[in-house]
């Protein structure tokens, strides 16, 4: 049989607890490296919470997140998944090759939903870390967090840029007819080789347009995260205008849409980047962001004026997420659940 002839796992002892210093050495069963995920090392862990509070001071219309996963995989320059290892102690610089597992999350999110406080407010999943990264083709942990959800009777919202969700379809499907389920798609890039340089390792824009397409042809009301719009490089007229025909085109519901925050590590990488490939542009990120994380009010009026128009004219509405384009939102903010929105 073909798994008989599987690569083994490679198991890291961690004899004094050094790997994850923010989690008790009971919570921390196991640190692997696999073959079959080269430069990947996966610190399972059991967790004692799976439900994350978002704060009110986002405005943001979903009041929880579960994330499996801490850490992301394809580390994308314009990202600050690197919150979560913050918290946990764990080395930031390493979140995009130190992925931090919660094996046992469904069994625990089954516990706090099934508590008599829980009042079914709208989940979303995947706000700190794609949540169908690779790691999930081996963990497989999202079949069991839908279930989970749909047995309680609790809508949810799936954040992700990967393909991979396709693999849930069918559950998906299944679930769908109970309650409600908004799949989001996260493409803020159309350009290949732009997308290439910042996202090297998520899905083509081709392909995510795709995946749009066929949740949108099951029967799914689709949501398009757009963000972060980058300015200068993805913020033209004729750059939204693109993209929006193309998000509408493949059947999209709503799209959001925000300019890029540059906080904590995003805006190291980030701008690291732009120097080496745009340095033409550092005098008018200094113009845009000084010192600070977000971009300049007035910048940002001019691109929700701009977008809002293009919207109209495509025929997508206006995210449910649109209030979080004011969310005041700092360096110091304590979101470790929320880096697909920085
Ligand atoms: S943008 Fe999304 S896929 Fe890319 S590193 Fe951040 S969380 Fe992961």
């Amino acid at each position: 049989m073909r798994w008989q002839n599987r690569p083994r796992d490679l198991e890291i002892p961690d004899p004094d607890g050094s790997f994850l210093p923010g989690l008790s050495g009971a919570g921390l069963p196991r640190t692997v490296r696999s073959p079959e995920f080269a430069g990947l090392t996966f610190h399972e862990v059991l967790c004692d919470n799976a439900l994350n509070p978002v704060p009110a001071s986002t405005n943001l219309p979903f009041r929880w997140t579960v994330d499996p996963l801490r850490g992301c995989s394809p580390a994308c320059r314009h990202c600050r998944a690197h919150g979560p290892h913050k918290h946990l102690e764990l080395d930031t610089g390493q979140a995009d090759t130190h992925l931090v597992v919660q094996t046992n999350i469904a069994a625990v999110l089954r516990r706090q939903l099934t508590g008599k406080a829980w009042r079914h407010e709208s989940v979303t999943i995947g706000t700190s870390a794609d949540p169908y990264q690779r790691a999930e083709g081996r963990y497989r942990l999202m079949p069991g967090i839908i279930r989970t959800l749909a047995d309680s009777r609790t809508p949810f919202s799936i954040l992700t840029k990967s393909t991979l969700l396709r693999r849930d379809l069918p559950l998906l499907a299944a679930v769908a007819r109970e309650i409600e389920v908004r799949p989001t798609v996260s493409l803020a890039i159309l350009d290949t080789e732009l997308h290439h340089s910042l996202e090297p390792e998520t899905p083509s824009p081709e392909a995510r347009l795709n995946l749009v397409r066929t949740l949108a042809d099951a029967g799914f009301t689709v949501d398009v995260l757009v963000s972060p719009i980058i300015p200068c490089l993805t913020d033209s007229r004729a750059q939204l205008d693109a993209a929006f025909a193309a998000i509408a085109e493949a059947g999209a519901y709503s799209a959001l849409t925000f300019p890029m925050h540059l906080a904590g590590n995003a805006r190291e990488g980030f701008l690291s980047w732009l120097a080496r490939r745009h340095p033409a542009l550092l005098r008018r990120y200094r113009q845009l962001y000084g010192r600070d994380t977000s971009v300049t009010p007035a910048y940002s009026a001019w691109l929700h004026a701009r977008t809002d128009r293009l919207l109209a004219e495509h025929g997508l509405t206006p995210s449910r997420h649109a209030e979080s384009r004011s969310a005041p939102e700092t360096a110091d903010t304590p979101a470790p659940q929320l880096a697909l929105f920085a």
